[in-house]
């Protein structure tokens, strides 16, 4: 089976077509009234930092450190950030584990609607192979607005599969330089991760997920036509659409109404770097009322309702291999606020 990709340049062209949608100071119909609600909203951090939309990712890193997010879209100074050897290794070994499901098929975009159609038509193309009994399907694109909270939020699911027992199952793939259990921090991080996939996921396998969500949160225009070679990667997949809009509506049809079901069970497999053992298997409990609650306090910041925060003190071992240390804001606040404790217990 083969997926298909956009080429390296038409990435740097359009890349995932977010480039155009980055905050203008200058926007005809809001400029100067600082009180409109549209001007208002490209002022938070939702698109200040993004582009109106997150992906699972930021979440996650969110929750690891907020501070630490928001300083890696805007640093506070000149802080060198290197992606490790262990991220680079984690990197190579997720795309070889994809390419042993399928082929990547590079496609030419030529506009933001194009790049969002390859991610469609890779959906549809994994949702036929799971019907046809292909057991299991890698790298699945999915988005949504979950529990409609005003924030609409990307991934891709590592893998989907129906286990021995007949149990839809996903499976998230980790790779660790060191043979052993992750810290609790970066489990409750992890488990984060797998519930929001399942959240989005069963949203568009229930019908939930709205079109017009979509097209309001990504700002995509339904009437652009696909390019041509989306257009011919539609028919191989048996679909024949030549909008943007035409392939929406078929994508969340045909999630909404396949007999794919909603996902059974998570689970999280750690793999050893070095020989690439697969050395633990640990499942997740997907518990919907957390997650609402923990999304909720999350978006409260991108929408701006909330100031950012750093982790708190018992979380402070966070910051020794943090590599904005030196220079944040809330560290130095939260030593403040120590050192003036200490010193009024003292007198
Ligand atoms: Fe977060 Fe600590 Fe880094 Fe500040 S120093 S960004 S609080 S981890």
């Amino acid at each position: 089976e083969s997926q298909a990709s956009l080429t390296d340049n038409d990435l740097l062209q359009v890349g995932d077509g977010l480039q155009d949608e980055k905050p203008s100071s200058k926007s005809p119909d809001t400029e100067g009234d600082e009180s409109h609600p549209a001007k208002k909203r490209r002022m938070t951090p939702l698109y200040l930092y993004r582009w109106g939309y997150l992906c699972v990712t930021d979440i996650c890193s969110q929750s690891w450190c907020e501070q630490q997010m928001v300083y890696g879209y805007a640093p506070p100074g000149d802080v060198e950030v290197v992606e490790s050897a262990q991220m680079k290794k984690g990197a190579t070994l997720h795309k070889e584990r994809e390419l042993e499901v399928h082929d990547i098929v590079p496609i030419k975009v030529s506009s933001a609607e194009d790049a969002w159609a390859v991610k469609l038509l890779n959906m549809i193309s994994q949702v036929t192979m799971l019907q046809r009994g292909q057991k299991c399907v890698r790298e699945i694109h999915v988005f949504g607005e979950p529990y409609d909270m005003g924030v609409f939020v990307v991934g891709v699911i590592d893998e989907l599969r129906y286990s021995d027992k007949g149990q839809f199952e996903l499976l998230d793939f980790k790779t660790r330089g060191v043979k052993s259990v992750p810290s609790k921090s970066q489990q409750r991080k992890e488990s984060l991760q797998v519930c929001l996939y399942k959240r989005l996921f069963d949203d568009l396998v229930q019908g939930r997920l709205k079109k017009e969500s979509i097209l309001k949160h990504l700002r995509r225009n339904p009437d652009k036509l696909l390019g041509e070679e989306i257009v011919e990667y539609g028919k191989n997949v048996g679909i024949a659409c030549t909008t943007f809009g035409e392939l929406l509506d078929m994508t969340l049809l045909l999630m909404a109404h396949s007999d794919i079901p909603s996902i059974d069970s998570l689970k999280i497999e750690y793999r050893y770097q070095d020989d690439e053992d697969s050395f633990m298997t640990k499942p997740v409990d997907y518990n919907d009322k957390m997650l609402r609650r923990e999304l909720g306090h999350y978006f409260d910041f991108w929408k701006g309702d909330r100031e950012v925060e750093g982790v708190q003190i018992e979380e402070a071992w966070k910051c020794g291999k943090c590599p904005y240390a030196d220079l944040c804001e809330w560290r130095k606040k939260k030593e403040a606020e120590i050192k003036s404790k200490l010193l009024h217990k003292s007198r």
